[in-house]
């Protein structure tokens, strides 16, 4: 039987309430990336690192909340104190102890940290970072990375994953606003020398997607250290890499010292809420005057900023995952599944690559070189592959098989949890070289 034939027959609830939401719900999907054709599974439970569907199937997880669970679903450490504020309210539309414990562990964690605010979602700490950068500098203009991804508001849903260069529904005024270039050092120094406008940059530090087109070596720090003789502010976008790549993030492991730091998932311990951090004068743009002080505060209301709920779930995250030990754990499993799948490739003779940083992986099938059995640093990888990725079909083919089988990616790759095992591995490399096979039989890929 079909790759797509098997994955219907097997998910006739799923289907059910994919129909159901289809009239309700633009494609019945609520994020772009959960969008798969012919529909996509209906989760009714998670645990650990699995999950379960409403056709009673089970699956090994690897979207892993969009990147927001280092520790798994629903860890001990988290949910305990989330339980118990459930029981304590939700929203107390006052300032609470929950949310200066949360920002003194983010500033405690994250190098250049010397003030936070939090807000609701990683698309709005960009926004803010932004503003504050624009407020501080007076310059209208920010330079950003093709492809990079920064959340879906105005300024920066051009040119990433989710919108092309001049998406609909954004006026021109504003896209004029920000500028794309490639991330090279003679075209960051080449477009700043050409306009007076730009104020600040702003960079995913691990590369385009989540690390999925990865940065020249040695880029960060001599982009960091460009800003600096050019008075551009530098913010680094660490909503996936924060707390992911070591508990500081990129910066702590790079070194770096951005003026604003934009971050969320993990932050959060599996609930709502992002936050800029950074230079303490930057973030004091937010804070009032003194009595007859005539100067204008930068704005930032927004109902679900700090919520109690998300307030301790995220400073209970914080403090499980200060010591580094859950950052180490899911690396080495996830070098070790990258490893893995690699064999299966090699064993197979199919070109491509599973390739990633830290604790994320990312699959490209293509090109025409087979890989050995191995872990990959991306920036060995041929650009051009990561660039163009897999073919579209091959992707959704991919996914639906490995749903067939019991695993659950993020699009084209995922990444692994502390809590994931050394069995989830195994299963998912079996399941792995059954869904190649199953793709080769169908000729999507060469046999
Ligand atoms: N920045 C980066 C680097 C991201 O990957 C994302 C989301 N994946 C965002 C910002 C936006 O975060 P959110 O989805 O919480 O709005």
């Amino acid at each position: 039987m079909g790759i797509e034939q098997a994955y219907v027959d097997a998910h006739p609830a799923s289907r059910a309430l994919y129909e159901r939401a289809r009239r309700v719900v633009p494609s019945g999907v609520t994020h772009d990336s959960r969008y798969l054709r012919p529909f996509p599974i209906y989760a009714a439970r998670a645990q650990g690192s699995r999950k379960w569907d409403v056709d009673g199937h089970e699956y090994i997880d690897y979207v892993m909340g969009h990147g927001a669970l280092l520790l798994g679903h629903n860890h001990p450490a988290v949910m305990g104190p989330a339980a118990e504020q459930l029981s304590r309210g939700t929203h107390y539309g006052a300032s609470h102890q929950a949310e200066i414990e949360w920002a003194e562990e983010v500033i405690r964690l994250v190098p250049s940290a010397e003030a936070v605010r939090f807000t609701s979602s990683g698309t709005e700490a960009t926004l803010m970072a932004l503003r504050l950068a624009r407020a501080h500098s007076g310059r209208p203009a920010v330079l950003k990375f093709d492809r990079h991804f920064h959340g879906w508001h105005d300024y920066v849903i051009g040119s990433s994953r989710y919108g092309a260069a001049a998406p609909p529904g954004v006026p021109a005024a504003t896209l004029d606003t920000v500028v794309v270039v490639a991330p090279q050092m003679h075209v960051v120094r080449e477009t700043v020398a050409g306009r007076d406008d730009i104020g600040a940059v702003i960079v995913e530090p691990a590369g385009a997607s989540s690390g999925t087109i990865p940065l020249p070596r040695g880029f960060l720090p001599e982009l960091e250290s460009f800003c600096r003789q050019r008075g551009l502010l530098f913010i680094m976008d660490e909503v996936v890499t924060g707390f992911r790549w070591t508990p500081g993030g990129i910066q702590q492991e790079e070194g770096l010292s951005p003026d604003l730091t934009t971050l969320a998932k993990i932050l959060a311990g599996g609930f709502p809420g992002g936050a800029v951090a950074g230079r303490r004068d930057l973030l004091d743009q937010l804070a009032f005057p003194a009595p007859g002080e005539h100067a204008e505060k930068v704005g930032h209301p927004g109902t679900f900023n700090a919520n109690p709920l998300s307030s301790v779930a995220g400073t209970a995250c914080l403090r499980e995952i200060a010591d580094g030990r859950h950052q180490s754990r899911s690396r080495a499993l996830a070098s070790r599944l990258r490893t893995g799948m690699n064999a299966e490739l090699h064993r197979l003779g199919l070109p491509g690559f599973v390739y990633g940083q830290a604790s994320e992986f990312r699959i490209v099938l293509g090109g025409d070189t087979v890989p050995t059995p191995r872990d990959y640093d991306p920036r060995d990888l041929p650009l051009e592959l990561l660039s163009a990725g897999s073919s579209r079909e091959t992707e959704r083919l991919l996914n639906l098989s490995l749903l067939t089988r019991g695993v659950h990616l993020f699009g084209n790759g995922g990444t692994t949890s502390s809590v994931h095992t050394e069995d989830d591995l195994a299963q998912t490399v079996e399941a792995w070289a059954a869904a190649l096979q199953a793709l080769c039989d169908e000729s999507v890929l060469p046999s």
